[in-house]
């Protein structure tokens, strides 16, 4: 009974493992055949504002980074299929197992060898993204020395926040008995709430400045726009995003009464005052309708059942023992190393409905934009931005159907001239 539910688990997380890479290179394919079949013209309704230079620029960006992503892919398979079938993670258990220390730190050891190991694999990537994809298509402004500072800001960082919260969630998970899920839950949950807190003002401040928005049109017309909109924020800022690329945002940060409202250096460089106030309106749109809060939620709900899920495994030998570890209840660290190393390629197949909540949430807050600013600025803004960003206006479907939050260009924009053509009508 048990080596048949351990032979059977073996079989299914092999099968995933392949399917999951499959499905994402047969995306990246269809996506590379799409965009290239249109790259010859601007589509029509783009014609006027989008010359051939530009929209050849973005198809051979997209298809770059598109290709970057599928050896991305095949590495990561591999790498998986090493750790698991190959017994590279039963060895890192066995390794660490064999320190005389408590089980804690044999845990936490496990979990930061095994964040190197995938860590140090995932660099390469990283470099040639910033210095070799960007940099060949003018968008990086990163120098090689920033982007060794960040990299050890973020591994600092990571330790200081990450391994509190995971001696904290192994301890419970040995010692607060068998509904420890739902201890440790509501420390994940209060965790999230202290990294709100601390981004806008420990967190993000280490690797940008912020300014005060500076007086002048734009300021003039956002604080109309927040005014008319009954919206009280912490301040407007301005980030110095090109200090490494020049890709253009803005967004919210905070919660509450701290709520601080952040856009790009290049993002106000690029847009019109009446463009920023729609970015913004948009912006605006998502806390409104609440979509921050629904998506936390959302969160929430699904970390918890994963958190059960994981109590469940943690008791059934089948689990280790399907993926070549020794079963080892008594160091709970094995089975949640295990847990999130397996989980993506079951969950991937769960992308569709997490992209298309976020479209729907897109569409929603494009409207709120139309209401309370101009469509038809937002959809010059859009246009500047697809154009900088170097975005591709022709993706294939069925890729932005998986990985999309944002609906494709030419939907977006026909619906907000059609909102536009409305509030000019009425
Ligand atoms: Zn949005």
């Amino acid at each position: 009974m048990n080596a048949s539910h351990t032979f059977l688990f073996t079989a299914i997380f092999a099968v995933a493992l392949v399917c999951t890479m499959a499905i994402r290179l047969w995306l990246a394919q269809r996506q590379i055949r799409h965009v290239q079949a249109h790259r010859a013209n601007v589509p029509a309704e783009f014609a006027e504002r989008i010359d051939l230079a530009s929209h050849q620029k973005a198809a051979d960006y997209t298809v770059a980074r598109t290709r970057l992503g599928m050896v991305e892919t095949l590495v990561d398979t591999l790498v998986l299929a090493i750790l698991i079938f190959g017994g590279g993670i039963a060895l890192l258990v066995d390794v660490t197992g064999s320190f005389g220390a408590s089980v804690l730190w044999q845990d936490l050891a496990l979990i930061v060898g095994l964040a190197l190991i995938t860590g140090i694999l995932g660099l390469p990537f990283a470099y040639w993204h910033t210095f070799v994809l960007e940099a060949q298509f003018g968008f990086n402004r990163t120098t090689l020395k920033l982007w060794l500072t960040d990299l050890v800001k973020g591994i600092v960082l990571g330790a200081v926040l990450g391994l509190p919260l995971a001696a904290m969630a192994l301890t419970l998970m040995r010692l607060a008995g068998p509904y420890w899920w739902l201890w440790v839950w509501a420390v994940w949950i209060g965790f999230q709430f202290l990294i709100l807190a601390l981004y806008p003002t420990v967190i993000a401040p280490l690797f940008n400045k912020f300014s005060p928005l500076p007086e002048g049109p734009a300021r003039t017309r956002v604080e109309a726009l927040l005014a008319r909109c009954g919206f009280k924020s912490r301040g407007l800022f301005v980030m110095d995003g090109s200090k490494r690329s020049s890709h253009g945002n803005a967004f919210f940060t905070g919660f509450g009464r701290a709520k601080r409202i952040v856009f790009f250096d290049t993002l106000l460089q690029r847009l019109a005052p009446e463009e920023v106030e729609a970015v913004l309106a948009h912006e605006l749109g998502h806390f409104r309708l609440k979509h921050v809060i629904k998506r936390m939620l959302w969160m929430a709900l699904a970390s918890l059942l994963l958190l059960a899920l994981l109590a469940w495994l943690m008791r059934s030998p089948w689990f280790y023992e399907g993926l070549f570890v020794p079963p080892s209840m008594d160091r709970p660290g094995v089975a949640l190393v295990l847990f999130f190393m397996v989980l993506p390629v079951f969950t991937f197949l769960l992308a569709p409905l997490s992209a298309l909540y976020s479209r729907k949430h897109e569409f929603e807050a494009d409207a709120f934009a139309a209401q309370h600013a101009s469509a038809s600025s937002l959809v010059h803004a859009l246009v500047k931005l697809y154009q900088d960003n170097a975005s591709t206006l022709t993706p294939d479907p069925v890729h932005s159907s998986f990985y999309d939050s944002h609906p494709p260009a030419a939907i977006r924009i026909a619906r907000l001239q059609s909102l536009a053509a409305q509030s000019n009508g009425g």
